[in-house]
């Protein structure tokens, strides 16, 4: 039997090897009762956890493990990286290649024991439905999701990031809305790709919606110059001066805050994301100014979403505090959500019933919004082989479209 598919009867998880236990009804934790249910699903050899939080991700890189060609020329600074790689990559992607990589790594983020992606999507050719698509995939496969358009003006000037604003904001009015497992921002692509009439208005569409707004802030030095250039002190004081609202705003990577622009940003209300992998992989530094900050939770940056991965990606000293990251991403999602999330065992009645099962061997079961996705590592919710397979197919087809899709527009 699979509990949660069709009753809000309680069931329980655990316990587990320190004795835990969740009882679970519906999408929440309940109070135990003196009255065992029927379906129990114990793990004596294992350990329950909360699920992971990947705070700043990419859905349209999914297929990046299916032998991605690399660069060329290779890229020698970040905004090459962007220029030959990323937004080569998004301008070439459509419906079918879109789909095919979100399901993939959605599936292997919950076969990883994650079990909310904090999403930041870009397919400049196809905008209009972007965000349903991918809201179709988590909630096939079953993953809680924050999704938003990362609008930009690099390939279409103001027009473009009008139609990626609009996406955002028809996802959060419309399906996010009725739902509890999905949840849509104000995203942007990054301060210098748009021009301070976009952030005015992203800063109106965030207040209009009760929207967070999520961007790439300070990644690299350029996007540090280019606000300068425009006559502010730094991408952040832009998003002030522009009266883009804070609270709640998810900034991804921080490479380039200084610890006093850090406090000031989660002083507002802001989190900020590390992305220690990603960071390193594009050479932009290590984001040192973070860690001594309560409010930074942990993202993959579109690589695979396992955390312990991106854990190990850490400075020694700030591996140490990896429990304060957790406490941060679970914060995040229950301001994201409006319910609470638990830290740590034992979850509260009325927690998120978000958890994985850890052994030996690595996730054995994960469950999301009460729901059990994986068991004995199989995903329930869909057939990984059929996902696997049609992301090689859609692989081929993305890799063919970028090697022609060279120019903008
Ligand atoms: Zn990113």
């Amino acid at each position: 039997m699979n509990p949660a598919a069709t009753t809000t009867q309680p069931w329980v998880l655990g316990p587990d090897r320190h004795g835990q236990t969740v009882w679970i009804a519906g999408e929440h934790c309940v109070g135990a009762t003196d009255r065992m249910p029927a379906f129990t699903l114990p793990c004596p050899d294992a350990t329950i956890e909360p699920g992971r939080i990947n705070a700043h991700t990419h859905l349209y890189s999914g297929l990046v493990p299916f032998d991605m060609p690399p660069p060329s020329p290779p890229p020698e600074n970040f905004l090459q990286i962007l220029q030959r790689l990323w937004w080569r990559l998004d301008r070439a992607l459509d419906g079918a290649t879109l789909r095919a990589a979100a399901r993939y790594y959605i599936a292997e983020a919950l076969l990883a024991g994650t079990t909310t992606l904090i999403d930041h999507h870009e397919s400049p050719h196809f905008i209009d439905g972007s965000l349903d698509l991918l809201a179709d995939a988590c909630e096939e496969l079953g993953i809680r999701a924050l999704l938003g358009y990362g609008a930009s003006e690099r390939n279409g000037g103001a027009a473009e990031a009008d139609a990626g604003l609009q996406e955002c904001a028809r996802l959060v009015r419309g399906r996010a809305a009725s739902s509890t497992a999905l949840r849509g921002a104000v995203a942007i692509h990054a301060s210098f790709t748009v021009s301070d009439a976009t952030l005015r208005r992203a800063g109106r569409l965030c207040r209009d919606l009760g929207a967070p707004l999520h961007i790439h802030l300070a990644e690299d030095r350029s996007d540090v110059a280019d606000a300068q250039r425009r006559g502010y002190a730094g991408p952040l004081q832009r998003l002030v001066a522009l009266e883009v609202p804070l609270e709640n705003a998810i900034l991804a990577h921080g490479v380039c805050l200084s610890v006093a622009e850090a406090a000031a940003a989660t002083a507002a209300g802001a989190w900020l994301v590390h992305n220690p992998r990603s960071n390193r992989n594009n050479r932009v530094g290590y984001a040192s100014a973070l860690h001594a900050n309560p409010r930074v939770a942990l993202g993959s940056d579109g690589f695979p979403a396992r955390m312990e991965d991106e854990v190990a990606a850490l400075a020694p000293a700030d591996r140490a505090r990896v429990a304060e990251r957790h406490r941060a991403a679970a914060r995040l999602n229950s301001a994201l959500f409006g319910i609470p999330f638990a830290a740590a065992l034992p979850a509260a009645p009325g927690c998120a019933a978000d958890f994985r099962v850890v052994d030996a061997a690595g996730v054995r079961h994960v469950v999301v919004g009460g729901r059990l996705v994986v068991r004995d590592r199989r995903l329930l919710t869909a057939d990984p082989a059929e996902i696997r397979a049609a992301a090689a197919t859609a692989a081929r087809d993305l890799w063919a479209r970028m090697a022609t899709a060279a120019s903008p527009g």
